[in-house]
Formats: structure tokens, sequence, C-alpha cells
């Protein structure tokens, strides 16, 4: 086709997106601004949760008890999911309060718990310590309970169309703080307070499986995001869930996914990828101008070739952004060109975040969007997305006006 095809010049090949009314935020250089490091704020008190077993042990000490201590508290915090010292009778009455407050000090307090119709999705919102709020979303799927846990207060990586991104880093969460999030999730699933369970039946059911979903960069927290996967995956002194179960999502930040690789513990890997070409990537994903859309891509490739885990790339729908058929086709090339059979695509309609110009593709064009990449022998499938009549969904969660007005009205759990 000639430049002066009558096609091409109605039809013109979009290749940057319309981003009229967004504009991104830059540094003092001229740079996207990015936050990696977690502004110093009190950090929250030592939880059990934070420490080794061996650490633990000698905290018990510390606090004057034998060090078998440890594995009771350990049960009951890891298996019967409590801290409450009236529940563990197992210990020496005098001084347990003290005793218990010392080891598994309250770390989250409930400030607002919203469900869909049916109960089976909830959206929790968390005081922290000191304040910051963050939140966790619970879904019960078929044969499934998937907990979407929070990794830092906000999120430093700016993403124009999340709405965490768009509201910054307040601070990372401890290791215990996220697994918490997981603790009282299992409370309440124990206690009844999930719906959807068919009637007849009566296993007892827990967490099954964790997403780094919620606020937050996981890799940007990495040492405390992998304490965290190490307590999620301890038999013996942790909770004992199946690694695989576990996801952690990144923005692409490429050492610490070549760390994650190298750890030897095989968590399902996702990269939030939403474009194939740096062009549009350096716009939609600020962190696309310190590793480009290849090096993630071979980061994604090498964590599949040491770990065997087949990973996932995540691409948000965006109209007339990212959907373009040729974008499809491009994505299965390049991940193609890295070889066969080592990933899937999830795409999933943008969710509608406050203030956004963005909205989720048509349905035929994801549907297109969807049929190209099968067809180049790409396993893709649209992903299910829960909560948003709770703006418990993707991309959506954030602290509104409101929450913070029933946060400072609500008092910590002391
Ligand atoms: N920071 C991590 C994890 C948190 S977000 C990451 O970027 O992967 C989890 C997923 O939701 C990411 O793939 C993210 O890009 C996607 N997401 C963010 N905003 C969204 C929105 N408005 N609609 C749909 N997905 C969104």
């Amino acid at each position: 086709m000639t430049e002066t095809s009558p096609v091409r010049a109605t039809k013109p090949r979009q290749v940057r997106p319309a981003t009229e009314g967004w504009s991104q935020k830059k540094d003092a250089e001229g740079r996207p601004l990015l936050q990696f490091a977690s502004p110093k704020r009190g950090k929250p008190p030592v939880h059990l949760a934070d420490l080794t077993p061996e650490q633990r042990v000698e905290k018990v000490k510390e606090l004057g008890l034998p060090g078998f201590r440890a594995k009771q508290l350990e049960k009951h915090y890891f298996t019967h999911w409590t801290h409450d010292p009236a529940e563990m009778t197992d210990l020496p009455a005098e001084g347990r309060e003290e005793f218990v407050h010392g080891m598994l000090p309250p770390l989250l307090t409930e400030v607002r718990r919203l469900e869909t119709d049916r109960g089976d999705t909830i959206k929790f919102l968390w005081k922290l310590h000191d304040g910051a709020l963050v939140e966790s979303v619970l879904m019960r799927y078929p044969g499934r309970i998937t907990l979407c846990v929070s990794s830092q207060a906000g999120c430093g990586m700016n993403c124009p169309f999340c709405a965490t991104g768009q509201a910054g880093l307040t601070r990372n969460m401890s290791a215990a703080e996220i697994i918490e999030q997981i603790v009282r999730a299992n409370r309440l699933i124990a206690d009844g307070g999930l719906g959807g369970k068919k009637k007849d039946d009566q296993s007892a059911e827990r967490v099954s499986n964790i997403v780094f979903m919620g606020m937050g960069e996981p890799l940007a927290n990495y040492a405390r995001v992998m304490q965290a996967v190490r307590v999620m995956t301890d038999k013996q002194h942790g909770l004992g869930m199946s690694a695989r179960g576990i996801t952690v999502s990144t923005v692409g930040l490429v050492p610490a996914i070549t760390k994650l690789a190298n750890e030897g513990i095989p968590v399902t890997f996702a990269l939030s990828l939403h474009a194939p070409d740096d062009r549009l990537r350096d716009e939609l994903i600020p962190v696309n101008s310190r590793w480009k859309v290849d090096e993630a891509l071979d980061a994604a490739r090498d964590y599949f070739d040491k770990t065997g885990r087949r990973v996932s790339i995540e691409y948000a729908l965006i109209k007339d952004m990212n959907d373009h058929a040729w974008r499809a086709d491009l994505l299965a090339e390049k991940l193609n060109a890295r070889g066969r059979g080592w990933v899937h695509v999830n795409p999933i309609p943008l969710n509608p975040t406050p203030g956004s110009i963005w909205t989720a593709s048509e349905v035929p064009v994801q549907n297109e969007f969807v049929r190209r990449l099968n067809d180049a022998g790409i396993p893709t499938t649209l992903r299910d997305t829960r909560g948003k009549e709770i703006d418990g969904a993707c991309g959506q969660l954030v602290a509104t006006e409101d929450d913070q007005a029933v946060a400072a009205a609500t008092p910590l759990e002391v």
C-alpha cells in the first residue's frame, strides 16, 4: 500500500495512545515519577510472623518463657487463626496476656467490610498501627478461595489507570501485616462469614490461593514479601499453603524478577505488561523508563526456565489504547520468539477508576484480541473480574475520603 492510498489515509495505524486529559508525572530531572524507597514512618511492632522459627524461640526466651512456647503460639496463630490470650489455655495463665501481646501484637484494625450481594466476594479495609489504610479482597470460586493481599500501603509505580498507583506510596508493609490479612480472612471463613458455600458442605475451609494484586508493588518490598511467602508455605512453622497457589504480580522490576527466580520457591509469577511495544508502555507503565518490554519478557522467560512454572502475562484491555489487533499480533510474536509452552496471557477488561479518562475495550474487540493470541498458539483467557460493584476489583483499591473519615473514627485495636 502506498502513502497516498485512501485506506491508509482514513485509517492510520495507531501507534501512540490518545492520552488527552492525562499527563505523566515527572521528577525534577524530567523522568517519570517513581517511588522505590518507602517513606520513613514508625515501624509496625515486630510480630511472630516477621521472625524465623529460630528468632521466635529467642524472642520467647527474652520474654521469660521456655522456647517450646513458640511452637504453641505458632499453632494458635497459623492453625486456629487466633491471637486472643483467652483461647490459649495451654499457656500459663500468669503473664499470658503480656506474653501473647508481645509475640502477637495487634496489627490490623478492621475499618470496613463490603460484600457483594451473594456474599462470596468481600473487601476489607484495614487500618495499620500508624493509621495507614490498606485493603484485601476475599473471593470464593468453585473449588478454591482466593485472597488478594496488599503488600504496600499505596504504591509508588504511578500507573495512570490504577487508582492505587495514582495515590502514591505511603509505606511498605511488614511481613506480618501481609500474613495477618490471611489469618483474619481464615478466621472469618471458619466463622461462616464468607457466603456462597453449598448448604450440605461440612468441610472446614480456608484461603487456598493468594494473589499479590492488592495495593502495592510486591517486588519493591522484596524482603518482607519473601518472608511472608516463606511463612505462607512453611508446613511446620507457618500456614502450610502450596507455593503454586501463590501469585506474585509485578509491574516489571527486572532485577527483582531474576532474584525471585533464584529463590527456589515455585510461586506463580505474573507480569503486568499491558503493551507489547515500548512506545506505548513508556506512557502506560512509568517503570518502563527503567526496564523495557524485551527485558521484562526475557526476565519472565528466565523465570520459567529456572522454576518450570508457566508465567502469566497480564494485559488490561483499554479502549483505543492498547487493544488493537496488531498489538495482539505483536504480543504473540514477542512471546513466541521466546519459545513455546512457557506463558499464557490473561487479558482483563479495564476496571473504571475515579477521574480516569479510560474505559474498557468493547466486547468484540476483547474477543478479537483473545482470538488472535490463541490462533498464534498462545493460551489466552479473558480474566473474570470480581468485586467491581464494591470497588474491589484490580486497580480500584484506594482509600476514599469516606474510608478515611470512617477510619479516623475507628479506634485502633489494642
Ligand atoms: N503492582 C503489581 C500488583 C498490583 S495490581 C502489578 O502491577 O502487577 C494487579 C493487577 O491489576 C496488575 O496487572 C495491574 O496492572 C492490574 N490493574 C491495575 N489497574 C487496573 C484497572 N483499572 N483495571 C484492570 N486491571 C488493573
